[in-house]
């Protein structure tokens, strides 16, 4: 099995603590989406700490769709997030809908009513956020607060049964109007919504709020320690107290940490929806996004997230982490993994003119990893060498072709360039070489030092392919990067022709690249960098 490897950190004491106190025999924590998008990196940041905490102190994780917003939410979104984390590599040990739990909800609001800590409000929504004041100015009481218990039972009863109108009437906690903490003054912990909902049709039309529906879920389950990010410590005082006046059995405790927040990027399901809504991107998996699809078309691979947010760590204050230290951990994570072939994005023609065979070549698959073995490429007097590599008038210390240099094509021989043939509008269309069979790759030579070494592919068998090269979405300024993909055609190594989707290489030079799952077809290849090969980025 996988070794987990969670950073110590304050989670982990408190649940140590609980453990040996006796407080628990085991822990079960939750990842709760609310299925209203498709999850990004931060979503895992949080699956990963939420299982792996359970997995290293035995104890399990369930996976809770949190849709108590029918406006929002679809099963497009229920089916992504399980999908995405599986891919992630784990398993929840219970699937659980918040709305699920729906009836239970509504029993435990009536024990609220009852008990006269609820009640209902006719004012309208600007009214109420009014009343409830602000930091500087304290909550006011209004005449709806002082209704009968008998009122409120059937006033929230005729809610339930759908003999109110929309945004008429909503059920609120009777707290403190006057608490320094607005979330206690009074939160509404009812609306009444008639909307059909994804998992529940049309039973109900009144649907619970977050801060009363999320504790009661998290009780209902077992939940013992109920991690969330940082925004929502002003919000445990209101889990607590619904947690006690609905008189749940089980205590969870609410536990919070610093969200994941990354450079040059977008993280919030709301943001990246208007992305894909306005066609901004290629829909949720564009390998723009951090969302899990896209990283996952992108062709990153499961480790190299995990490993990247366990590097994170789990910490009680927010920091903004550089986008680099992700692509840090798929460089890493592919590097002694993946075969290291060659590819010319933007071809430029080269004839050997002294050579008129076709031979295979030995290539070595990754120079780092042995095991790897290796393959046979052709060559022939017909390749293909990257547009980039070759210059007329080459500055100082050039070190690929020009005329009259003589440079090693990688696993081959060195080549010499004669001639350059250019089309009417002077452009470079062709170079003529001529090579040496004294100085194939292996045979030793040493007799002359090539001016660098470039890659190639043979034409005749080349594969021709499409290649996808990604800046981040968003630029240094905070706008959207209007140069985020570069497309350009050219060839790849005819082995691997039969490339399937997120099939993973590093092409010389070009940094590494995955076979994209949505716009590959027979006979096209499209291939979307992952990343480069070279980064100033080092990890501490
Ligand atoms: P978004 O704003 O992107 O919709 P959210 O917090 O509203 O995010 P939820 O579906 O409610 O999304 O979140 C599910 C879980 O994922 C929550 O426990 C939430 O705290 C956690 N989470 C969401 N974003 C991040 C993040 N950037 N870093 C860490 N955890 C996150
Ligand atoms: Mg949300």
């Amino acid at each position: 099995m996988e070794e987990v490897k969670v950073s110590s950190n304050f989670i982990k004491k408190i649940i140590i603590d609980d453990l040996e106190s006796g407080k628990h025999e085991k822990i079960i924590t939750r990842f709760p989406p609310e299925p209203n998008g498709y999850i990004h990196i931060g979503h895992a940041k949080a699956i990963i700490i939420n299982f792996d905490l359970a997995e290293e102190f035995g104890g399990k994780t369930n996976l809770r769709f949190d849709d108590t917003n029918p406006v929002k939410e679809d099963v497009e979104y229920v089916e992504s997030i399980m999908n995405d984390i599986k891919w992630l590599g784990y398993e929840w040990d219970s699937l659980h809908y918040a709305s699920d739990y729906f009836e239970e909800m509504y029993n435990r609001a009536m024990i609220l009513v009852k008990k006269g800590l609820a009640y209902v409000d006719d004012s309208t929504p600007e009214k109420i956020s009014e009343e409830r004041g602000t930091l500087t100015k304290t909550g006011i009481e209004n005449e709806y607060r002082k209704r009968s218990i008998e009122d409120n039972v059937d006033l929230f009863t005729k809610m339930k049964n759908g003999e109110y109108e929309d945004g008429s009437r909503v059920l609120r906690a009777k707290i403190d109007m006057g608490s320094p903490n607005i979330n206690m003054r009074d939160p509404v912990i009812y609306r009444i919504a008639h909307k059909t909902h994804h998992q529940t049709g049309d039973k109900w039309c009144i649907y619970p709020m977050y801060d009363f529906a999320h504790p009661l879920e998290d009780a209902i389950e077992g939940i013992t320690h109920s991690l969330c990010t940082l925004e929502f410590e002003d919000h445990r005082p209101i889990y607590d107290w619904f947690v006690e006046n609905c008189d749940m059995e089980s205590v969870p405790r609410q536990i919070e940490f610093a969200r994941l927040e990354m450079t040059n990027t977008v993280m919030s399901k709301r943001k990246l929806k208007l992305m894909v809504d306005e066609g901004v991107v290629d829909g949720w998996d564009d390998p723009r996004l951090p969302t899990i699809s896209g990283l996952r078309r992108r062709g990153y691979t499961p480790e190299a997230i995990k490993d990247f947010a366990r590097a994170v760590g789990v910490s009680k204050s927010n920091s903004l982490i550089d986008s680099m230290m992700l692509e840090h951990f798929v460089r890493e994570d592919l590097k002694l993994k993946v075969p290291r072939t060659m590819a010319v994005i933007d071809p430029l023609k080269v004839t050997i003119t002294n050579y008129d065979e076709i031979e295979l070549l030995e290539a070595e698959n990754n120079q780092e990893n042995e095991e790897m073995g290796t393959r046979m490429i052709p060559f022939s007097n017909e390749i293909y060498i990257e547009k980039e590599d070759f210059i007329e008038e080459p500055p100082k210390k050039w070190k690929r072709l020009y005329p009259g240099a003589e440079v090693r094509l990688k696993h081959a021989y060195f080549i010499k360039c004669n001639e350059v043939i250019k089309d009417e509008n002077g452009e470079i269309i062709e170079l003529k070489c001529t090579y040496d069979p004294m100085t194939k790759s292996g045979s030793g030579f040493k007799e002359r030092k090539p001016n660098g070494t470039i890659h190639w592919v043979e034409a005749k068998k080349a594969v021709p392919a499409e290649f996808r090269l990604y800046g981040s979405i968003i630029d240094e300024d905070g706008e959207l990067n209007k140069e985020s993909l570069v497309v350009t055609h050219g060839f790849v190594e005819d082995n691997m022709k039969d490339s399937k989707p997120i099939d993973k290489y590093q092409f010389f030079r070009h940094g590494y690249f995955a076979v994209d799952n949505k716009d590959t077809k027979e006979g096209q290849l499209v291939f979307n960098r992952i990343v480069s090969l070279k980064s100033s980025y080092r990890v501490k």
